[in-house]
């Protein structure tokens, strides 16, 4: 069945065909690590992490790429104001190291809790600098950047497919008398974008460059990590909407300046998590943790399973009462009975998965998935497409562990306890020691779940 993506390029549904046959590699822009992620932030996470498992449900081997923003990202996306990390490490009294790590940390622990799948590759900005130098000399070879007092900047007016992502209407973006941006360093043109930050000592995290001493621009960290895992061309990037006009469209520019090549083929963006009606967002202080939503009660597959109700290109209005209903209609989809299977028929089974596949194919209509499932009410159904929607369904309603032999229960708890110690070693050990007795081992949100084997 034909997998079919809204792509912000062409402002249309298109079918997916990878570059290579069988496979689909993607890049998401990661989290900046200068405090917790927000469910606003998490929302986009999920929404990449159904993709990732939707590809896989069609036959796609994914290759996911994401990386860790641990240096570069000024106050404002245009190369303004403090690096968020050093204002970061100031309000807490850490180094700025210390506060990339924690901040990762709790960013990784919140991805396991929501059941995200870890992609194959999570890389830091800041083990890539020398990618992102060669990046910037190959740009100024090329005729694409200058060099100013203050940064090596992109020259916007050199690239004359810069719009061509956002649509924008450059010609409302001139500078000067009437144009709505100020120029601001030593920028030639307004929408032109620091590679490179030069003089500016004051900044902590620094490294030695053709340029002198300085530090990486944020937008290119994904230019140079995104090709270097994935090649010059590659399948899909995503990232939040409010990454389309300056974010990405920099990377574009940056990637296909340097290699001449098309960067992206489907671009995929997820609407906003509000709050009120307004954007969650980290720099007011309207924002929500998943720690905050377990504090009150809720079990963090509820907001999952909330983030699954609203169509990915729609914005969804948060508030504990939907968070309260989505944790109720969860309930009810575990306490479902495998004894009152109302698929049992292997045709009507058929034609019930290939009605809700068509939906999830169609631009992951996920909602659409979710009410399908819910009229059906057939477990075996819920379990199918629970590949996709992550919701740990068998883990949770497998047999409770009163049920389970104490020796297997014992070393369940020695693996949670290990895991909580990360020493994952011996949580390896263990869940092997339990694939030997015969159980299929998973990490649900409240620890390890078994399943007996079926024989
Ligand atoms: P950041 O850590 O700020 O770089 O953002 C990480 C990801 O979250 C990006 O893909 C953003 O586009 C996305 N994002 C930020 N705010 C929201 C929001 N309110 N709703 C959904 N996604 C968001
Ligand atoms: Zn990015």
């Amino acid at each position: 069945m034909m997998l079919r993506l809204y792509n912000t390029l062409s402002r249309s549904i298109e079918e997916f065909v990878p570059l290579e046959p069988g496979k689909a590699g993607m890049y998401c822009c990661g989290p900046t690590v200068y405090n917790y992620a927000h469910i606003g932030n998490l929302r986009t996470y999920v929404f990449e992490d159904i993709l990732r498992r939707t590809l896989r449900f069609n036959g796609f081997t994914p290759f996911h790429v994401m990386n860790i923003t641990d240096v570069g990202h000024l106050e404002s996306d245009a190369d303004e104001g403090e690096d968020k990390m050093e204002k970061g490490a100031r309000r807490e009294g850490l180094d700025v190291w210390q506060l990339a790590r924690k901040y990762e940390q709790a960013w990784l622990d919140d991805m396991a809790r929501l059941n995200i799948e870890r992609p194959e590759v999570i890389c830091r900005a800041t083990e890539h600098v020398q990618d992102m130098i060669e990046l910037v000399e190959r740009l100024l070879e090329r005729g694409y950047a200058y060099a100013a007092n203050d940064a090596i900047y992109f020259d916007t007016s050199k690239f004359s497919d810069y719009a061509k992502l956002a649509r924008l209407d450059l010609r409302g973006l001139q500078a000067g008398a009437g144009g709505r941006v100020q120029l601001t360093g030593e920028k030639r043109h307004p929408n032109d974008f620091a590679l490179w930050f030069t003089n500016r000592p004051r900044h902590i995290m620094q490294w030695e460059s053709p340029w002198g001493r300085g530090y990486p621009g944020w937008h290119i960290e994904c230019s140079a990590m995104s090709m270097k895992y994935l090649g010059p061309t590659f399948d899909i990037h995503c990232g939040g909407v409010d990454h389309i006009p300056v974010h990405h469209t920099n990377e574009i520019a940056q990637s296909e300046g340097a290699t001449g090549q098309p960067f992206v083929r489907y671009w995929l963006h997820g609407e906003w998590l509000l709050i009120g009606s307004e954007k969650m967002s980290k720099s007011t202080e309207n924002f929500l943790t998943l720690a905050s939503l377990a504090e009150k009660g809720f079990d963090p597959l509820a907001y999952r399973y909330l983030c699954l109700q609203a169509h990915y290109r729609s914005e969804l209005r948060f508030t504990l009462d939907a968070l309260e209903a989505a944790q109720n209609g969860l309930r009810r989809v575990y306490s479902a009975s495998p004894e009152r299977e109302t698929l049992n028929d292997p045709s009507a089974f058929a034609d019930a998965r290939a009605e809700v596949l068509a939906a999830l194919n169609d631009d992951l209509n996920v909602p659409q998935v979710v009410g399908l499932l819910n009229r059906y009410g057939s477990h075996r159904l819920w379990l199918e497409f629970d590949h996709v929607l992550g919701l740990d369904i068998a883990g949770r309603t497998a047999p409770d562990r009163g049920e389970l032999p104490a020796e297997v229960a014992a070393l369940i708890e020695r693996r949670n306890a290990a895991r909580r110690e990360r020493n994952w070693a011996e949580s390896d050990r263990l869940r092997d020691e339990l694939i030997a007795m015969g159980y299929e081992v998973g990490d649900g949100p409240t620890g390890t779940t078994v399943r007996k084997r079926p024989v």
